[in-house]
């Protein structure tokens, strides 16, 4: 007996162990997540573009007292500790800082982030009639599994300026009496030929076009008759003609909300948790962790899908900007050398979900390495794919004084990298924000579904990476 005892007391002091963090949290804390998740699935509802993310952070921080950096750069304004400030670009890309008791010069405690998520994106002349339907053209945006996009309720976002230069908002299919839109897919019946294909082609690229009409205006000859009403509409509702498609940006996303998933209600199904999940934990925490010793920075980048690319993509020197604005505010002589230093002395958790651990997709993981549902705030080295391709390598004196203070603060964290080695891969904005000297990690939650329409994380996860990010920022 007491030499089971021992081995027992062995494996517990020798061995990792995870943590399922429903069991671990406390009823208060669980209550506690279950309040922040309520809210987060409301902000998700109504951010389902870059844009309308932004909008909704301005809005959440105008209430706050944020002000624009541009506005107290012009109006040579000097900033104190507690001062709260942002700069926005493009509508698409947003930084928000709270300036800290420590000069700047000893570093900035950063949660970055982005705010575009996998979807269809309208080509620059969408519309066109084939057959008595209207159709609109499509051209993917991000890595998604063109399959999951056919034969399942969309909705339209997005902006156009018209020829007055008028910008016109658009957003179709959110509203419980909206229409919706979608794309069809050929029945069983007659799928012989898509059958033979592999997933990867079986829908084509330019198969994806979306039903936006089928009436044809009444009293009238020759072609074009659906493509007419359909103008028509758009015409009576947002003022705009054909031609106007070229000066927008609209995106067709899942009309699904966010919605429970589980007869306990442990998870949340909802469509761009990649990564607005990351986006608004790290937001939640900066606002709440308010003002600290060292400046806390929250980046919330764009075009994260398609490689960071741009210039509201995290590869612009956009942050850069924002720390040289900031700096240039709190310092008499601002110079390149010190904001060089600021960058090198600086910390990033790099906030991105990973793949959770996929009991109906075992073959794809690696079960000693892999992150699961339910166990935590996910922390992964590096990412990549290969032989580390592509990857940024956290450094062991990194990853310790991390994984330290999640422990220091009984936050649930587990460890993980992205599947089987080999069997794909994938980044982050972490390597572009190493490329500036900041020393980074990538921290995140784990889903299931990842890129697909509904993707599901679990709540205690969500309200993990809440704290992790706000003890990040309220730690030296
Ligand atoms: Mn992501
Ligand atoms: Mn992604």
């Amino acid at each position: 007996m007491t030499e089971m005892k021992e081995m027992k007391e062995m494996k517990e002091n020798l061995f990792y162990k995870r943590t399922n963090a429903w069991d671990a949290l406390s009823d208060a804390q669980i209550k506690q997540s279950k309040v922040f998740n309520e809210d987060y699935k409301k902000f998700l509802d109504i951010s389902k573009t870059e844009r309308e993310f932004v909008f909704n952070t301005l809005d959440v921080i105008g209430k706050l007292g944020f002000i624009s950096l541009k506005d107290a750069y012009e109006n040579k304004q000097t900033l104190q500790p507690g001062d709260k400030v942002y700069l926005e670009s493009n509508s698409k890309t947003i930084a928000l800082a709270i300036i800290g008791k420590q000069p700047l010069t000893e570093g900035i405690n950063m949660v970055g982030s982005h705010i575009d998520s996998p979807r269809l994106d309208l080509k620059p002349l969408p519309l066109y009639e084939d057959n008595d339907l209207a159709m609109l053209k499509t051209h993917y945006y991000g890595g998604i599994k063109k399959f999951h996009w056919v034969a399942t309720p969309l909705s339209i976002h997005g902006v156009i300026i018209k020829k007055d230069g008028e910008k016109v908002e658009i957003n179709i299919g959110e509203e419980e009496n909206d229409p919706v839109f979608v794309i069809s897919d050929i029945l069983p019946h007659l799928a012989k030929d898509q059958y033979a294909k592999n997933l990867r082609e079986a829908i084509p690229a330019e198969n994806l076009n979306v039903i936006i009409g089928s009436v044809p205006i009444s009293d009238e000859d020759g072609a074009d008759k659906v493509k007419l009403t359909v103008m028509k509409l758009l015409n009576e509702k947002y003022g705009i003609v054909e031609k106007d498609f070229i000066n927008a940006e609209i995106e067709i996303v899942p009309s699904v909300k966010a919605k429970d998933v589980g007869i306990d209600r442990g998870l949340i199904g909802a469509y761009g948790h990649d990564d607005r999940i990351c986006s608004y934990t790290g937001l939640k925490a900066l606002l709440n962790a308010g003002l600290c010793s060292k400046t806390t920075l929250l980046y919330l980048s764009d075009k994260e899908e398609i490689g960071s690319v741009g210039n509201t993509g995290a590869q612009s020197d956009f942050l850069e900007y924002f720390v040289s604005l900031i700096y240039s505010l709190t310092t008499e002589k601002s110079n390149d050398l010190d904001i060089k230093d600021i960058m090198y002395k600086s910390v990033m958790l790099s906030g991105d979900v990973n793949a959770a651990f996929d009991p109906n997709h075992k073959g794809a993981f690696e079960s000693n390495n892999s992150t699961y549902l339910g166990r935590g705030v996910g922390i992964m080295k590096y990412t990549g794919s290969g032989g580390k391709g592509g990857a940024s390598d956290a450094s062991s004196e990194l990853m310790y004084k991390i994984t330290k203070l999640m422990d220091d603060n009984e936050i649930i964290w587990q460890i993980g990298e992205l599947g089987k080695v080999d069997q794909g891969g994938g980044g982050t904005i972490a390597k572009f924000a190493a490329k500036l000297g900041i020393e980074v990690v990538d921290v995140g939650i784990p889903l299931l579904n990842m890129h697909a329409p509904f993707e599901l994380a679990s709540k205690v996860d969500i309200y993990m990476c809440y704290l992790c990010f706000k003890v990040f920022f309220e730690s030296l």
